[in-house]
C-alpha cells in the first residue's frame, strides 16, 4: 500500500499510482514532482512529506527530489541545497 508504480496524466499533473494491493489511487503532484515521476517508475508513497513520493531506483537520474521543497539534488549530498533538510534516500 505504500508503494506502486506511477502513470502520469500530463493536463492535471496527476499520477496514477497502482498500489501493491492492487488499488489505483490519483495523486496530485506539484510540477517538479510530475516531471521527476516517470511511467513505470517504482516509487514509495511516504504521506508525511509535503512531496510524498520516493523513487527506489534514483540511479538512472542521478538526482534526487528533495521530500521537503521538492528541489532537484545529487545523489551525492546528504542534505538538501535548498531547504537544508535531509534528502530521503
Ligand atoms: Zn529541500
Amino acid at each position: 500500500m505504500n508503494s506502486g508504480n506511477t502513470t502520469r496524466h500530463r493536463t492535471k499533473f496527476t499520477v496514477r499510482i497502482e498500489c501493491d494491493d492492487g488499488k489505483r489511487r490519483k495523486k496530485e503532484v506539484n510540477i517538479p514532482t510530475f516531471e521527476y515521476l516517470e511511467i513505470g517508475d517504482r516509487v514509495r508513497y511516504l504521506p508525511k512529506f509535503p512531496q510524498p513520493f520516493e523513487k527506489y531506483d534514483k540511479r538512472k537520474d542521478g538526482e534526487v527530489l528533495c521530500m521537503f521543497c521538492s528541489r532537484r539534488n545529487p545523489l551525492t549530498e546528504t542534505a538538501c541545497a535548498f531547504c537544508h533538510k535531509p534528502l530521503i534516500k
